[in-house]
């Protein structure tokens, strides 16, 4: 790896979202070792939070994931309200033709087996293609008939302008920056609150009551009956 030996530098954070661990904490290595700080997720569910609370410079996304979400579904949900560059992991040749054909937004993707050392320099050239691109603020955000702007930290309905407490606004953003996505009480106590956040998961139904008593018929909130929430 002496090709790899430059000096470590905060080149920005890429998320991988891959559930074959060999290839994750391969790619993780040769990442780091380029001066990445790197996170990993092995499902949807966690890729599309570590998205969303930390702002990446680069996307890796496997295709094939285990659950109901794949690949192509998690890319069409952080185009929803995000221009970071994706690159898809995929395993067949037949996958490079569907996302081609969807035109999803991907900046690139790279067919595995791959080489570790060619998939440092994609990133390395996707992030210079892409640098100085990229949008100065996230466009608001709709879900139903609530309008959510981020960096103003704003909520609007048909009826105006609501009020909400800084969690509430925590919240109701994480649902609308992850919509039809099933999330149990304790990952959006991981998400919104904190990792490892010691608390009665009952403080997450206290606040989706008042985002619903707030927003009334205009938030898309459905309760998922033992399991959690899921934002339309
Ligand atoms: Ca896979």
């Amino acid at each position: 790896m002496t090709e790899e030996r430059v000096p470590r530098t905060d080149h920005g954070t890429v998320v991988i979202v891959e559930d074959d661990h060999n290839i994750a904490d391969l790619v993780d290595l040769w990442l780091r070792n380029a001066g990445f700080r790197v996170l990993q997720a092995a499902e949807a569910t966690r890729g599309l939070a570590l998205v969303s609370t930390e702002h990446p410079s680069l996307v890796l996304l496997d295709i094939g994931l285990p659950g109901p979400v794949d690949g192509i579904e998690v890319c069409r949900e952080i185009r929803r309200t995000s221009q970071v560059p994706v690159v898809f992991l995929t395993a067949r040749d037949d996958e490079v033709d569907r996302v081609l054909g969807l035109e999803l937004g991907a900046d690139d993707y790279i067919v595995k087996p791959f080489s570790p050392r060619e998939l440092v320099a994609r990133v390395r050239a996707i992030l210079r293609r892409t640098e100085g691109s990229r949008r100065p603020a996230e466009s608001p955000i709709t879900v139903g008939g609530v309008t959510i702007d981020t960096v103003r930290r704003e909520v609007t309905t048909e009826q105006g302008a609501v009020q909400l407490t800084a969690r509430e606004f925590d919240l109701l953003a994480h649902f609308a920056q992850n919509t039809r996505i099933v999330f149990t009480r304790r990952q959006l106590l991981d998400s919104v609150w904190s990792m490892g956040w010691i608390g009665d998961e009952r403080t997450v139904d206290v606040h989706v009551r008042q985002l619903r008593r707030k927003l009334g018929d205009a938030l898309p909130l459905k309760t998922i009956w033992g399991v959690g929430y899921r934002c339309d």
